[in-house]
């Protein structure tokens, strides 16, 4: 894919990362985790390792655990950033339900439970639905993933498809006009509303409680993300990269595993766990 191609397309418009500073991958260069911060989390490539299919991915139990404690440690001032829907977010989860914005800001549930959703037509997603179905019914390599408001043509299983994937999503987007984005991902393209995107949802939660008030920090690892970093950013908060490449955020984690470093970081500050057993400690 061209360079000129990656990008995020969204309501803060295009960004333009930074060149990857070498030898930032240490997470002791990542200030520790502090409860009086406000969080904001992406999942997937960040909580959880990518799989072949959306459906695949497995969050650990250990990290899982320690989402839930920081979540109770800062009031209630953290929230999950995804491309997800809600629904697929709380599939991973599960009770009790977190703050969630779920596909890339289009809907969001604050921390006292309620859900928004973006305004959009769906006569021209459900023409795009329908194409895209007859594509991925021809070319098992591909899924789709619906999530209602928006849709994610997935081409991990078979990287080879990525042109054709691209092709065949900036085809279908052509049909249906301004009010409608291109988003791209690691060997995902998605089609959603334009108008809302990860930045945006923080700055969201950032006017309510718990969270206003407090510091943001953002953790994501892919392009849609650097939204959130912009945002964070303009904050004063503190934004996290994880793993390689361009990017605008200040801090870098290695991978999935060094996200779960960091936020054991802030466990050993506070001292041991009355309440939540971590009972596979040190297993991946
Ligand atoms: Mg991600």
């Amino acid at each position: 894919m061209k360079a000129s191609a990656r990008r995020a397309e969204g309501a803060a418009g295009p960004l333009r990362p930074r060149r990857a500073r070498k030898g930032l991958s240490a997470s002791t260069l990542v200030p520790a985790p502090s409860e009086s911060w406000a969080y904001f989390f992406d999942i997937d490539g960040t909580l959880a390792d990518l799989a072949p299919t959306p459906s695949e991915v497995r969050l650990e139990h250990d990290l899982h655990q320690l989402i839930r404690r920081l979540h109770r440690d800062t009031g209630g001032a953290l929230a999950l950033i995804s491309g997800r829907s809600i629904e697929g977010v709380d599939s991973i989860f599960g009770p009790p339900l977190l703050p969630v914005a779920g596909q890339h800001g289009l809907e969001r549930r604050n921390a006292k439970g309620k859900i928004s959703h973006h305004e959009a037509t769906s006569e021209k997603l459900a023409h795009a639905r329908a194409r895209l179905l007859d594509t991925v019914t021809r070319y098992s390599g591909l899924t789709l993933e619906d999530k209602g408001m928006s849709l994610a043509l997935h081409y991990r299983a078979m990287p080879a498809l990525a042109s054709f994937a691209h092709r065949t999503m900036r085809g279908v987007h052509a049909t249906m006009g301004p009010e409608y984005a291109i988003l791209t991902g690691k060997r995902i393209i998605e089609v959603k509303p334009s108008g809302k995107d990860k930045g945006e949802a923080v700055r969201e939660f950032m006017e309510e409680k718990p969270f206003r008030g407090r510091i943001p920090v953002f953790v994501g690892d892919d392009l849609t993300d650097e939204h959130g970093f912009a945002v964070v950013n303009s904050l004063g908060g503190h934004s996290i990269k994880v793993g390689p490449g361009r990017t605008a955020a200040r801090w870098r984690l290695a991978d999935v595993l060094a996200v779960r470093s960091w936020l054991e970081s802030a466990k050993a500050e506070a001292g041991p766990d009355p309440i939540i057993p971590l009972s596979r400690r040190g297993h991946r």
